[in-house]
């Protein structure tokens, strides 16, 4: 299926343009027609993390007129392992302006807009109205789904990518020509069955495989050329270093392009609907979530505890809290983890960040042991709050 060019031409390239394109130019299925098209294209990338970085930088070297670039949060040393974009003289700066300073490097010709801020249902349609193409970053069900909402909406072609550990994906969502990202996941997962790159680790080098792809399939948007990955889910499996696709189709059914739709508006609540904990784990935290703090004076105190970390072992090596006895969440799920447990402590569980340890908490307080409590953001705010030394991850 080859598409029309997203974007009209320009009226002309300057003689720097020409210089600086000319690699461009002389490809005939570009040439100064595809040129002029990406030099009047509007493209923001929803994230300047791992997919956001090489999609970015090569949006710029490409020669995109106008690049939007999105992003609350700032540089942590632990991006630098694949978020490229970024330098070490970068970290503790938001990364929407680290972004912009390289891009402006890369290429002086771009026009970089800078939303220092969350993408969130008060801005989301404002926006991505200012743009023709949105390259879908994110790193959470939460805003992907909002992003697909918005991008539906507005009747706007978003290229989307996924990235974990070894596996890829990408495809180009477009209602009006294809299926969206709801008629592929009509159902964001159940709350802890897929773990996110923070939990689960992600090759660096896997974000320039599927951030290419982005790119790739966004300059063939923007020009009109080629087969669009519309309708088509490619997948890449680094380790096998195999990729295929897949067909995908609209799903008539589809409760936001499908033929009667129910959803024709942005959702109250995105992270409500991709429920960051289940039920149980919400019930059985509430009343009983400590601070980091409240565990280290508890620790002070020589409180009678027993403190578990229920991260994995990997996570655990990592940095752990001092007097933490590993015994992972799946230990938890089966049922082995509770003969581990003292009967005359009481029981303080943690984890990365306090989703996982709500979940297990639930299952210690069903298990009878009802003083129970977890601790909120698990050992990111231990780092953070407690001995800022150890490494966060
Ligand atoms: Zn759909």
């Amino acid at each position: 299926m080859s598409l029309p060019p997203l974007v009209e031409p320009a009226a002309e390239l300057t003689v720097d343009e020409v210089r600086r394109y000319s690699r461009h130019l002389i490809i005939p299925d570009v040439g100064m027609a595809g040129q002029k098209r990406l030099k009047n294209a509007k493209v923001l990338c929803v994230g300047a993390g791992g997919l956001g970085s090489p999609a970015l930088m090569y949006l710029a070297a490409a020669g995109v007129g106008t690049l939007g670039v999105i992003d609350f949060d700032v540089v942590d040393e632990s991006n630098l392992q694949r978020q490229i974009i970024h330098g070490q003289s970068d970290v503790g700066r938001p990364k929407a302006e680290s972004a912009a300073a390289t891009v402006r490097e890369i290429n002086p010709l771009v026009d970089v807009v800078i939303h220092n801020t969350a993408l969130t249902n008060d801005n989301v349609m404002e926006i991505f109205s200012g743009y023709d193409l949105i390259v879908d970053g994110t790193d959470n069900f939460a805003t992907r789904y909002m992003v697909n909402d918005a991008a539906v909406l507005l009747g706007k072609p978003y290229v989307w990518g996924s990235i974990y550990r070894f596996d890829g994906q990408a495809s180009v969502f477009w209602a009006e020509h294809g299926p969206c990202y709801r008629c592929l996941y009509p159902e964001p997962p159940p709350p802890g069955m897929v773990p996110s790159c923070a939990e689960g680790g992600v090759l660096g080098v896997l974000c320039a495989s599927i951030g290419s792809i982005q790119v790739n399939e966004a300059i063939k948007l923007l020009t009109g050329i080629g087969d669009p990955l519309v309708g088509r889910l490619m997948i890449y499996d680094a380790l096998e270093m195999k990729y295929r696709d897949v067909k995908v189709r609209k799903d008539p059914e589809c409760v936001l392009c499908g033929k009667n739709p129910t959803v024709t508006q942005l959702l109250d609540d995105y992270e409500a609907f991709c429920g960051a904990i289940s039920d149980e784990a919400a019930e059985a935290a509430t009343g009983s979530t400590i601070t980091a703090r409240e565990l280290k004076a508890m620790q002070d105190n020589g409180d009678d505890i027993f403190l578990v970390d229920v991260r994995e072992i990997n996570e655990y090596e990592i940095v752990s809290i001092p007097g933490a006895t590993l015994i992972p969440k799946g230990e938890f799920l089966n049922g082995s983890a509770l003969e581990k447990l003292p009967q005359d402590k009481r029981i303080v569980l943690h984890c990365k960040s306090g989703a996982r340890s709500a979940e297990a908490l639930a299952i210690v307080k069903n298990a009878g042991f009802s003083d129970a409590v977890h601790v909120g953001g698990g050992v990111l705010s231990w780092v953070k709050t407690v001995d800022p030394s150890l490494p966060s991850y």
